[in-house]
């Protein structure tokens, strides 16, 4: 879409930052996310833009561009960070699937200097759905750079099972649909807790979106969840020179 196009040539898209945090509420990661912000006319979700990009093939230069734009900001961000913390980037099926994929985050990667452990890509199910063997092998072309892996939207897509056995997922976030649902409804709750075994047996981290309410986090704690993402903590934001500040109520 032209539209968008220039956009991004205007630089009307930024990235914003939503903490993530541990059970006792410190900071332990980040998401970016996408935001179209031109001042003139009502702002575009990028639920929306994303799908214009992925029609029109623009996908890739805005996933390089957001790709580019994070690794920067973990370099700076690196002398506030703990050792474990880690900002996810969100890819479309297009842009995971690319033939070139692998190399430019190689590339990126060396041309900004970020380490690569702090990177984390989020794939979705559809994404992997296809062709489960090359997803595998590219994954750990990824993870071989010291790329790790998160599985987003947990429950919403053509889940099975199977996909947690053989992709190399270091961890798995729980849509916010089932945070949302979970406290007054036992089926909902009854699956988050299913989540939480499987991923449990299988040594991968379990995170909750969409997380708004106290009460919501105080069971999702119990439950067994290892980080929290939503509302309660901070929405996406313009990045603070240090990322504790992503925290909107410390
Ligand atoms: P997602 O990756 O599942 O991101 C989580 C969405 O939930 C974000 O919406 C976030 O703002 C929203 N959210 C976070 N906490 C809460 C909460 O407590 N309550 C509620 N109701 N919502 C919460 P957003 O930013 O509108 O992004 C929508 C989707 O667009 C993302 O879903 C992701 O799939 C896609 N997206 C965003 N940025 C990018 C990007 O850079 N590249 C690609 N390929 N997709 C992106
Ligand atoms: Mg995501
Ligand atoms: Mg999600």
């Amino acid at each position: 879409d032209a539209r968008l196009r220039a956009a991004f040539d205007e630089g009307e898209l930024h990235v914003r930052y939503q903490p993530q945090v541990d059970a006792r509420g410190r900071v332990v990661g980040a998401e970016a996310l996408m935001r179209w912000i031109d001042g003139t006319c009502d702002p575009v979700g990028p639920a929306e833009f994303i799908a214009i990009a992925e029609e029109s093939g623009l996908i890739h230069l805005l996933g390089d561009w957001c790709l580019e734009a994070v690794c920067e900001r973990l370099v700076a961000w690196e002398p506030h960070l703990g050792s474990a913390f880690r900002c996810s980037v969100n890819l479309s099926a297009a842009e995971f699937l690319h033939p070139d994929f692998v190399e430019r985050v190689g590339d990126v990667i060396e041309r900004t200097g970020a380490a690569p452990h702090r990177l984390r890509l989020e794939i979705t199910e559809d994404t992997v759905l296809t062709d489960l063997e090359f997803a595998a092998e590219r994954m750990n072309a990824l993870r071989a750079l010291g790329v790790e892996f998160s599985l987003d939207d947990f429950g919403t897509g053509y889940a099975s099972l199977t996909y947690l056995r053989r992709l190399p997922v270091a961890e798995v976030k729980i849509d916010q649909s089932y945070v949302a649902r979970f406290l007054e409804d036992p089926a909902d709750a009854a699956i988050v807790r299913a989540i939480v075994d499987l991923c449990r047996s299988l040594d991968i981290r379990v995170v909750a979106e969409g997380v708004e309410t106290r009460a919501q986090f105080d069971r999702l704690v119990e439950e067994g969840c290892d980080a929290f993402q939503g509302y309660l903590f901070g929405r996406a934001s313009v990045p603070p020179a240090d990322p504790r500040s992503l925290l909107e109520r410390p």
